[in-house]
C-alpha cells in the first residue's frame, strides 16, 4: 500500500529555542512520531555536542545517543545516554575481533559522561565512529524492503544513485560501528547507508538537514517501490474476506481456543486485526510462500517468533478449531527443531514453543503475548513485515533472515540477560476479567486491584457516562491496553453474550468473572409489587446467572479453568426485615454460586462468593431511595449511616470498596486455588452472617 507523503514538520521557531540536545530530542519526537518512518521501538539517533568536563573544566565532546529501551517518537531527555567521545574512540585499541564482541559491551559504561545513568544501547558504536555531527538510524517499512531483497545492493544503487552505500547483514555491535566509520570516511560523497536486512543510516552536520535528508530518502524508496511494484500485490486474491461482522465472530470463537491451548503454564494476552492490509496478505496466493519465509528485520522477529503459524480456514469454524491440536503440536516440533540446528554450546534454555502470530485466510491475524501490550505490539510489527514483504516481493525477491542469524539474535547472551532482569510476572499477569456493575464505587475498587496484579479489565455497566469516566482514568494509571468497557444490561441474554464476544475478541479469552452489577429496594412484604419483585429477581438472580453461565460456557471451552466470583450480601445470608425481594434475590445468587460450583469443579472452574454489608462508600445503591429508607427505618439521619453501621459491627470498623476488592482478588487469584462454592463476609463482622 502505497505510504503517501512524508511530512516536513520541522519547526523553526520551535528549534530556535533549543540547545543542541534539545534538538536531538525535538528531531527524535519528530522522527518517531511517523510509523512510516520508524516501527514502534525501533531506531536511534544521535548527535556529538560540545560540553565542559565536570572535573577538568575542558571542553569535551560527548555522544548523545538513544540509550537502551524505549521510542524515539515519546522519549524525553533521559532516554539518551552521554560518552565521551575520546574514551569510545580509544576502545578501538581494545577491540579484540568478532568473537569478542560482547565485551565491548562492558567498556561502555566506562566512557559515560556526568554520571548519566541510562544504559548505552549496542548500536552505540554505530553512531560513535561516523564522522559527522548528527546520524539517525530508523527502520522504515520501504527500505527494510529494499534491504530484505535479494538484491538489495544493486537496488540500493539503482535506486539511490550512489548517495547511499550500503553494508551487507551483521548483527549491531563494534564491528558494523567500525564498517560504517569505514564506508563514511572513505566515501565523502556518500548520506548515508543501507544496512541489508535491517534498516537506514543517514549522516549530516546539521540537525535539520539531517531530518529532512532521512525523509527524503525515505520518500525516494517508497515512491520506487510503488512505481516499480507487480500488480496486484501478493499474486492477488486466494480467499475472499469475510464481511466484517463474521470476521469478528469468527475471531471471537479461535481465539479461546488457541488460547487455552498455548496458555496451560501461563496465562496469555490476545489481540486481533482485520485491517486492510492483513486482509489483503493473508488472503492472498503468496501466503503459503511468504510466510514460511519468516521475517526479516531483527525487530520484527525478536517480536513476532521467527514465523507465523497459518490456520486454514474454509469458513467453518469447527473444522478450524479441530484443527488446531495439530497445527500447534506441529509448530512447536519446528521451533524445537530450529532451537536444536542453531544452538550454541553456551546458549540460554529453550524458551516457549507456541507461535505469536496466527494468519487466518478471510478473517485476519491474531496474536498472543504475555501481556496486551506486548500482543497488540507483535500484531503491528507483523504489519511491519507484511509491508516489507509487499515492498520486496513485488519488485525483487524476499529474502528473510538467515536462521542462523536470528537464533544468534534471539538467544543472544546479552538478550538473555536482559530478560533474567526483567521484575518477575505479576500474579493475574496475562488473565483477562470482566467485572459486571465495573463503573460503580465496588467494581471499579474490584478492577483497580486486579489491574493491580496484571490483569486485563472489561468493566461492563449500564451506565455508559460512568464507564467512559472509569475507563479513560484507568487508562492513564494503568494504560490504556489492559482495560476495555462494554454497555451491558445484564437481564437481556443477548447484551451479555454480545459483552462477552467482545471482551474475548479484545483479549483472548477469560479467566475470571466478577458478578457485581446490583440494585438494592426496600419494601414490607404487603406492599412489594410484582413488579418490584420481578426487578430485583431480574438484575440480581437472573443477572447473575446470565453472566455466571457465560462466563462459564466459555471458561469450559477455553480449557484453562477460571474463577467466578459473586459479590453477595450479608441479607443472602441472613434475613431482614423490609427488603424480603431483595433479601431473596441475594439468597438465590449465593445457591446459584454453589451449584454452579459443584458443576465447575471437574474443569477446575471454582465459584466463590464474597459478602459484604454496608459499604457507603463510592456506591450507587447507597444514594437516593435505599439511604433514606434505611436511615428512616433505623430512625437516624442519612448523614449517620456510616457511623452507625460501623457500630454495629462487632469489630467496630466501616467496610470499603477496597475491603471488598481484597476479598474478591484472594477469589480470583491462586492463592485461593483449592476454594470453590465458599463465602467470604467482609462486613466487620455479624454474628446474623456467621457460617454455620
Ligand atoms: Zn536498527
Amino acid at each position: 500500500m502505497p505510504i503517501g507523503k512524508l511530512v516536513d514538520l520541522w519547526d523553526d521557531a520551535v528549534a530556535a529555542k533549543l540547545d543542541e540536545p534539545g534538538k536531538l530530542l525535538y528531531r527524535s519526537n519528530l522522527l518517531g512520531s511517523d510509523l512510516r518512518i520508524t516501527n514502534f521501538g525501533g531506531g536511534n539517533t544521535s548527535a556529538k555536542v560540545k560540553a565542559t568536563d565536570p572535573l577538568s573544566r575542558q571542553e569535551v565532546t560527548v555522544l548523545w545517543v538513544k540509550g537502551s529501551g524505549g521510542d524515539i517518537g515519546s522519549m524525553k531527555l533521559d532516554g539518551f545516554s552521554t560518552l565521551y567521545l575520546d574514551r569510545l574512540e580509544a576502545l578501538k585499541a581494545l577491540y579484540r575481533g568478532l568473537d569478542h564482541e560482547d565485551e565491548m559491551v562492558g567498556y561502555l559504561p566506562h566512557c559515560t559522561f556526568n554520571l548519566n545513568p541510562r544504559a548505552a544501547s549496542i548500536d552505540t558504536p554505530l553512531h560513535a565512529f561516523v564522522p559527522k555531527i548528527h546520524v539517525d538510524h530508523v527502520h522504515p517499512d520501504a527500505v527494510i524492503a529494499i534491504a530484505a531483497s535479494k538484491n538489495s545492493e544493486k537496488l540500493t544503487q539503482e535506486i539511490f544513485g550512489g548517495e547511499i552505500g550500503y553494508l551487507p547483514w551483521q548483527r549491531p555491535g563494534f564491528d558494523l560501528g567500525l564498517k560504517l566509520s569505514k564506508i563514511a570516511t572513505e566515501n565523502p560523497h556518500l548520506v548515508g547507508v543501507v544496512l541489508g536486512g535491517h534498516g537506514l543510516f543517514t549522516w549530516h552536520d546539521d540537525a535539520r538537514a539531517c531530518y529532512q535528508l532521512t525523509l527524503r530518502i525515505i520518500q525516494k524508496a517508497a515512491d520506487w517501490l510503488e512505481a516499480n511494484a507487480k500488480r496486484p500485490a501478493f499474486e492477488g486474491e486466494k480467499v475472499k474476506a469475510l464481511p466484517a461482522g463474521e470476521r469478528a465472530a469468527v475471531a471471537a470463537r479461535l481465539m479461546p481456543a488457541i488460547r487455552g491451548r498455548i496458555g496451560k503454564d501461563q496465562a496469555k494476552s490476545g489481540h486481533f486485526t482485520d485491517a486492510p492490509e492483513v486482509l489483503e496478505f493473508v488472503g492472498s496466493r503468496a501466503l503459503d510462500r511468504l510466510a514460511p519465509l519468516g521475517t526479516s528485520c531483527p525487530d520484527h522477529f525478536l517480536r513476532t517468533k521467527i514465523r507465523p503459524l497459518i490456520i486454514p480456514f474454509s469458513g467453518d469454524v469447527d473444522i478450524a478449531i479441530a484443527s488446531l491440536d495439530g497445527l500447534i503440536e506441529a509448530y512447536r516440533n519446528d521451533y524445537a527443531a530450529y532451537y536444536e540446528r542453531c544452538r550454541h554450546p553456551d546458549s540460554p534454555k529453550m524458551r516457549d514453543p507456541n507461535a505469536v502470530i496466527y494468519l487466518v485466510p478471510g478473517v485476519g491475524m491474531i496474536s498472543f503475548a504475555a501481556d496486551k501490550a506486548t500482543a497488540r505490539i507483535a500484531s503491528e510489527f507483523y504489519v511491519n513485515a507484511i509491508n516489507v514483504m509487499r515492498g520486496a516481493d513485488g519488485t525483487d525477491t524476499y529474502v528473510g533472515l538467515p536462521e542462523q542469524e536470528a537464533f544468534n539474535i534471539e538467544y543472544w547472551l546479552l538478550e538473555e540477560a536482559k530478560l533474567q532482569r526483567m521484575p518477575r510476572a505479576k500474579s493475574l499477569a496475562g488473565r483477562v476479567a470482566l467485572i459486571t456493575g465495573g463503573a460503580g464505587g465496588i467494581g471499579s475498587a474490584i478492577a483497580a486491584r486486579l489491574m493491580q496484579e496484571g490483569a486485563n479489565v472489561v468493566l461492563a455497566d449500564i451506565d455508559q457516562a460512568s464507564l467512559d469516566q472509569r475507563i479513560a482514568d484507568f487508562g492513564k494509571v494503568f494504560g490504556k491496553d489492559v482495560v476495555r468497557g462494554v454497555k451491558m444490561d445484564v437481564t437481556r441474554e443477548d447484551t451479555v453474550i454480545a459483552s462477552f464476544q467482545e471482551t474475548v475478541r479484545a483479549y483472548g479469552g477469560i479467566d475470571i468473572v466478577v458478578n457485581n452489577a446490583g440494585i438494592s429496594s426496600a419494601a414490607v412484604v404487603e406492599d412489594t409489587t410484582l413488579d418490584l419483585w420481578n426487578h430485583n429477581m431480574s438484575i440480581l438472580a437472573t443477572g447473575y446467572f446470565l453472566v455466571a453461565r457465560e462466563g462459564y460456557r466459555l471458561m469450559k471451552t477455553q480449557g484453562n479453568g477460571g474463577s467466578i466470583v459473586f459479590i453477595g450480601s450479608k441479607n443472602g445470608v441472613s434475613a431482614s426485615a423490609g427488603a424480603s425481594a431483595y433479601c431473596t434475590a441475594k439468597a438465590a445468587e449465593l445457591h446459584l454460586a454453589r451449584c454452579m460450583a459443584l458443576e465447575g469443579a471437574p474443569f477446575g472452574i471454582r465459584i466463590n462468593s464474597v459478602n459484604p454489608d454496608a459499604v457507603l462508600r463510592g456506591s450507587k445503591i447507597w444514594q437516593g431511595e435505599w439511604r433514606q429508607q434505611r436511615a428512616a427505618s433505623n430512625r437516624i439521619a442519612e448523614d449517620d449511616l456510616e457511623e452507625f453501621y460501623r457500630k454495629r459491627s462487632l469489630l467496630q470498623r466501616s467496610v470499603f470498596p477496597e475491603d471488598i476488592a481484597e476479598a474478591v482478588y484472594f477469589f480470583a487469584s491462586d492463592l485461593s486455588a483449592k476454594s470453590t462454592g465458599n463465602f467470604l463476609n467482609v462486613d466487620a463482622g455479624n454474628v446474623v452472617s456467621f457460617t454455620r
